[in-house]
C-alpha cells in the first residue's frame, strides 16, 4: 500500500489532507515524492522557523541523539536549563519556564498556574478565565473550551467550567469580577484570521488587570519565536504579561510547549509535570533555534527578510485587488483578505497546483507564515507561482 492507502486504512481521518506527499525540504523549498519542488509559505503552520533541514539544528540534534535523549524530569537536564535561559533572556522578562510538548499543553499549564494563583491569593476562589471570541487555544478538552469559537464546543462536553468569552478587548472590563483568575489573549489571532489587537487597548487592559492583580496570559504559540519581529509579540506591544505560552516555531520542528511566567512560586513540586516535556532532544532544539534566530535578529537579517517579504506581498496584493480586499499582519505573520470563501478555496487548490504552499485562516484569509530564513529567491519564486495561481481563477 502507498502512503495514502495506509493513511486511509490505519490513521483516524481527523484532517482534510491535500493529496501531496513531501519527502524532503531545504529551507523554504519542499520536494514531493515525484521530485517536484514547491515553495513553502507555511513553515508547517509556523513551526519550521529556521527552515526545513536546518544544518545547525540537525547537527545539534544528531550530537544529542548520540549521547542522551531522555531520562525524565526526576533529574537535572542541561539543555532544558539552557533552553529556559535562552527563551527568558530573549524575552527580556523576569520569568521562569515549564516545558511540555505542544501549544495546547503550554496553555493548560498557563491555566493551571492562573487558577492556583487565584485560589491561593485572596479569600474568594478565583477560577474564571476570560478569553476572546474567535480565539484559538488548542484541542484538549480544556483548551477547546478556552477557545472562543462556539462551533468547537459542539461535542466533547461536559467541559471544565469557568470560561467566559469577550467579544473584543474593550468588552473584557465588564466581564471582570471577584472570581476572575486570568485573561488569556492572542495579540494577533492566527487561526482566527490574522487579526491584530490594538496596541493602545492592549496596554490599557494590561494596566487595568495589574491594578486588580489579575494575571494576563498571552498565548504566543503562533506569534512567538520572532514571528512578529520580536522574540514575543508581547515585547512588540510593550507589555509585561504574567504568563506567556510558546510552542511551534521555538522548537523548529521538534515538538515543544513552554509556559513562561513571572509567577515563579505558584506551582510546587508535584502540582504539574510531563513525562516527555523538556527532554534532552526537544530542549536542545530550542537552544539551537533561539540561538540562530537571535543572531538573525541582532544582525538585522531578520528585519531585511521581513521587509522584503512584505514589500513583495504588498505588490502582489496591489496587482490583484479584484481578489484581495486587504493586506494584514505584522512581521512574517501575514494575511490577505479574499473577497469570498469560495475564491479562497480555489486559490488554495490552484496554489498547490502551481507549487506554492499557503494557509487558510478564519473564513476568508489567505495566510502566510514562511520560515524566517526564507531567501529572496524563494520569496520571488513563491509569489510568481501564486500570481499564476490567481491568474487562472
Ligand atoms: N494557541 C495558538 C495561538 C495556536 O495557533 C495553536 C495552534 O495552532 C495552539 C494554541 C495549539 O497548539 P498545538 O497544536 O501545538 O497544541
Amino acid at each position: 500500500m502507498n502512503t495514502q492507502e495506509l493513511d486511509k486504512k490505519y490513521v483516524l481521518q481527523t484532517y482534510g489532507r491535500g493529496d501531496v506527499e513531501f519527502v524532503s525540504g531545504n529551507n523554504a523549498t519542499l520536494t514531493d515524492v515525484n521530485g517536484k519542488k514547491y515553495i513553502d509559505f507555511t513553515s508547517g503552520i509556523g513551526v519550521v522557523s529556521v527552515g526545513h533541514a536546518n544544518k545547525r539544528v540537525n547537527e545539534a540534534l544528531c550530537e544529542q541523539l548520540a549521547n542522551i535523549t531522555h531520562i525524565s524530569n526526576l533529574y537535572h537536564i542541561a539543555p532544558q536549563a539552557k533552553a529556559a535561559e535562552a527563551v527568558v533572556e530573549a524575552s527580556g522578562y523576569d520569568m521562569a519556564c515549564f516545558f511540555g510538548n505542544s501549544g495546547a499543553e503550554a496553555n493548560e499549564g498557563a491555566i493551571k498556574i492562573a487558577r492556583k494563583h487565584g485560589e491561593r491569593d485572596g479569600e474568594i476562589k478565583r477560577y474564571k478565565i476570560i478569553t476572546l471570541k474567535h480565539s484559538f487555544h488548542g484541542r484538549t478538552i480544556t483548551t477547546v473550551k478556552a477557545t472562543g469559537q462556539e462551533a468547537m464546543h459542539n461535542y466533547f462536553g461536559p467541559f471544565p467550567d469557568g470560561f467566559v468569552y469577550a467579544d473584543t478587548i474593550d468588552a473584557i472590563e465588564s466581564l471582570l469580577d471577584d472570581h476572575t483568575a486570568a485573561v488569556m489573549i492572542e495579540l494577533i489571532q492566527g487561526e482566527g484570521g490574522v487579526e491584530l489587537q490594538d496596541k493602545t487597548k492592549v496596554q490599557a487592559l494590561e494596566k487595568l488587570l495589574k491594578s486588580k492583580q489579575i494575571p494576563l496570559i498571552v498565548d504566543e504559540v503562533q506569534t512567538g519565536a520572532y514571528r512578529t519581529g520580536e522574540f514575543t509579540a508581547s515585547q512588540l506591544y510593550g507589555i509585561t504579561p504574567e504568563i506567556i505560552t510558546l510552542a511551534k516555531g521555538v522548537g523548529g520542528g521538534v515538538p515543544i510547549g513552554i509556559v513562561m511566567t513571572s509567577l515563579k512560586n505558584v506551582l510546587s513540586a508535584g502540582d504539574h509535570g510531563s513525562t516527555f516535556g523538556g527532554n534532552y532532544l526537544s530542549t536542545r532544539a530550542v537552544v539551537s533555534v533561539v540561538e540562530i534566530l537571535s543572531e538573525l535578529k541582532s544582525s538585522g537579517a531578520l528585519e531585511k527578510t521581513s521587509d522584503y517579504f512584505n514589500q513583495k506581498l504588498e505588490k502582489f496584493y496591489e496587482n490583484n485587488k479584484n481578489i484581495f480586499t486587504q493586506k494584514v499582519g505584522v512581521g512574517m505573520m501575514c494575511g490577505l483578505r479574499v473577497v469570498d470563501a469560495d475564491t479562497l478555496n480555489k486559490i488554495m487548490s490552484n496554489a498547490k497546483d502551481n507549487r506554492v504552499m499557503v494557509l487558510k485562516a478564519g473564513r476568508n484569509t489567505l495566510r502566510f507564515l514562511p520560515p524566517l530564513t526564507i531567501t529572496k529567491e524563494e520569496i520571488d519564486e513563491g509569489l510568481k507561482a501564486l500570481s499564476l495561481a490567481v491568474s487562472t481563477l
